[in-house]
């Protein structure tokens, strides 16, 4: 088995090429190994090569680091997720927990970027949760409300200000959040690349194919090598399942984006030159959209259940033509053919949209499962792991470990039967969103 992935995603084609990286052809032990090598098993390499720098960390990765997730979003570092208001104080208080995780994920970012002084287009402009559907006030009108409870700074905005501020008149109504970050997902990723401690090692298009414990040694098996491991720390999110993890707490979903090539001064002009923004949809299904710095347009509009290791060529078309008609559907003004290119990426669902961070047996642990939140809670949370993986405990530990875990979720054939059917639920609810 391999992970094939498109090459067309334009945050990773932004950047140089990597041209020095090493491939696992030899059998190795070691007293830690990561495997997955995205967000959140960059940032424990990057912990653990801190408190340990005296020994070897290794890190292996299926494809080229930070080529999966991390590099293919659309870059939302969120402060919050929509919450279509609470019915109890309990709700609230898990909302609560939920939100301080978020908090704990941007500082984490936060600290990186200004420790390593990473350039990743980082603009603290909040973000939108918006609606073509004026009938949509009333979720906003409760998510509001408990925005205003935990003091989050917000205001509702309608369609006349959010024409001038987005450079599109298809939105009735938006709640505009000001926390909350965009970035250049593919920069960052990069960045916890070149920065890793010199005692980590890198290994990559190194697939792990199975693994199992024999007595407290745990032994991986890849293509050309094994490693013999006394500690291990499973990072593969979306592939988590695949390796036999969690696997009645969490499922792969497959998203799609596309983005156009920077506007040109003239179409730029004709959308009203608006600053950079993000909208994210009120309804699951509906689409992440947003202008980036450099004038470039990115929806994401596509989310389902399929085979997480590859998506053809074909498959990728078709997503693309719904991508070029929710661009159209807002900037009619703007030609047909400017989409640059199209992506497909994995992410790690949970039934209660609960994240993974656990030790699942002696001197194994993992950590992901973060649905749209990867970004500051991979961080956070391969950092932490990587803490409690050494036995030491801190705040942030406490306040992940007080948040409500992952529920169970039924075995196969009921589960995808379950999440198709859910997908086509909300795909139809959203329909207008898209
Ligand atoms: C289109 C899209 C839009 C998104 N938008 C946002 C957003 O705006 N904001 C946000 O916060 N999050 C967003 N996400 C989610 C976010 O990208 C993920 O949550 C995040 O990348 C998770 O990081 P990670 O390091 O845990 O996993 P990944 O980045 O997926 O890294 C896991 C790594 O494990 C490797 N791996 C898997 N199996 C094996 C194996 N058997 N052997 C060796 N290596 C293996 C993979 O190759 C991969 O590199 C989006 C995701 C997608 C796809």
């Amino acid at each position: 088995m391999k992970i094939i992935n498109d090459n067309n995603c334009s945050w990773i084609n932004d950047l140089s090429q990597r041209n020095s990286f090493q491939s696992l052809s030899k059998n190795l032990d070691s007293e830690w190994l990561i495997i997955g090598a995205g967000y959140t098993g960059l940032s424990a390499a990057r912990k653990l090569g801190e408190l340990y720098s005296n020994q070897k960390i290794l890190i292996v990765d299926a494809q080229l680091a930070g080529e999966g997730a991390s590099s293919r979003n659309s870059g939302y570092l969120v402060d919050s997720t929509l919450n279509d208001g609470f019915t109890s104080n309990k709700e609230l208080e898990n909302y609560k927990k939920k939100a301080d995780i978020y908090k704990l994920g941007i500082e984490a970012v936060k600290k990186f970027i200004k420790e390593y002084q990473v350039d990743c287009e980082w603009n603290e402009c909040g973000k939108y949760f918006a609606s073509s559907k004026i009938e949509d006030k009333k979720i906003l009108e409760n998510f509001s409300k408990t925005l205003s409870k935990l003091d989050f700074k917000h205001s509702l905005m309608f369609n006349n200000d959010l024409t001038k501020r987005l450079g599109t008149s298809f939105y009735e109504v938006a709640l505009y959040t000001k926390g909350g970050i965009l970035l250049h997902p593919g920069k960052l990723v990069r960045a916890m690349i070149d920065t890793l401690p010199k005692n980590v090692d890198l290994f990559e298009n190194s697939f792990l194919q199975n693994w199992k414990k024999v007595n407290d040694i745990i032994l991986c098996n890849f293509q050309n090598g094994s490693i013999r491991t006394k500690k291990i720390i499973f990072a593969t999110n979306g592939f988590l399942r695949s390796l036999g993890i969690k696997t009645n707490y969490n499922f792969p979903l497959t998203l799609t984006a596309s983005m156009t090539r920077p506007l040109t001064k003239k179409e730029y002009e004709n959308i009203g030159e608006p600053n950079e923004w993000g909208v994210l949809p009120i309804k699951p299904m509906g689409a992440t959209i947003r202008l980036t710095k450099n004038k470039r347009i990115l929806i994401r509009n596509t989310a389902e259940v399929r085979n997480p290791f590859k998506m053809s060529k074909l498959d990728l078309n078709k997503r693309s033509i719904k991508q070029k008609i929710g661009i159209k559907k807002r900037f009619p003004q703007l030609p047909d053919d400017i989409i640059q290119s199209t992506w497909s990426g994995i992410v790690s669902r949970s039934r209660n949209s609960s994240q993974i961070f656990e030790k699942i047996d002696n001197n194994i642990f993992v950590a992901g499962c973060y649905n749209g939140s990867g970004i500051g809670v991979g961080t956070l949370f391969g950092e932490q792991i990587a803490i409690k993986a050494s036995n030491e405990e801190t705040k942030e530990i406490k306040t992940i470990e007080s948040r409500n875990r992952p529920t169970w979720l039924p075995p196969q054939p009921f589960l995808d039967l379950g999440v198709k059917a859910r997908v086509l639920y909300e795909r139809l609810r959203a329909k207008s969103e898209i």
